[in-house]
């Protein structure tokens, strides 16, 4: 048996849909060639684990469109030993592949189940350098604070306070704000003290709920 059945399609995936779409950084696309990302989606999803688009992980959730996580991780600027909070774990898909890229990771996520999920999917896609907290994110992790950056999976009216307060000088935060169906991907960059705030384009991402993103329970899309 094959020990990679997907290695084809995932080269695809990275040359049409990532490369071809102006992902530049080496890196990013090194380590979107290596994770196997058919292994973050549910059972009976895996053949579309490559295709261009969102996919349904439960609880209303879902594994983001394969180029919109690599925009996301080339803006993060990760370099190794990078200090990374995400917030969102989701499948695990992202965390997987900003720990490819050297950085260690902690990624809060709000449901038990979608954690419990994405621990058992690093096990079998052999992650390591992933620590899954359950809890609300919009708080930030202050025990592990100040990150070198920081991404916010899910989408709320602003950047959270406390997670702009627990990046660190020279750190990057990639966010999606907005209204609660489509909104705005976000760059932030703290220097000497400053944020600057750069724009990056329109994005759709489920909602991050919590004390600083929207409150209360939103019905599935
Ligand atoms: N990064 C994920 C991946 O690679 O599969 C995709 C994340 S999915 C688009 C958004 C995730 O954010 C969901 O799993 C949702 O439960 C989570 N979420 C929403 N509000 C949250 C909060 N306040 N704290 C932590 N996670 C939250």
């Amino acid at each position: 048996m094959e020990a990679d059945p997907c290695r084809r399609e995932r080269e695809e995936m990275v040359e049409f849909q990532i490369r071809a779409r102006g992902i530049r950084d080496e890196r990013v696309l090194a380590a979107m060639q290596k994770v196997p990302r058919h292994l973050f989606v549910p059972k009976g999803l895996e053949r579309a684990a490559y295709e261009d688009r969102p996919l349904p992980i439960g609880g209303g959730q879902t594994i983001s469109q394969p180029y919109i996580v690599a925009v996301m991780t080339e803006q993060l600027e990760i370099r190794p030993h990078d200090r990374v909070l995400e917030i969102g774990t989701g499948s695990g898909y992202q965390a997987a592949l900003l720990a490819e890229l050297g950085a260690d990771v902690i990624s809060v996520e709000r449901l038990d189940d979608l954690a419990l999920r994405a621990q058992e999917n690093f096990t079998r896609a052999g992650v390591t350098g992933v620590r899954v907290v359950v809890g609300d994110g919009t708080k930030g992790y202050p025990p592990e604070a100040p990150y070198d950056a920081v991404i916010i999976t899910a989408a709320s009216p602003a950047v959270p306070e406390p997670l702009v307060e627990q990046l660190g000088e020279g750190g990057r935060l990639i966010a999606p704000v907005g209204p609660r169906e489509c909104q705005d991907l976000i760059k932030l960059i703290k220097r000497e003290g400053k944020v600057q705030r750069i724009p990056l384009g329109g994005v759709c991402f489920v909602p991050l709920i919590g004390q600083f993103g929207w409150q209360g329970e939103v019905s599935p899309r």
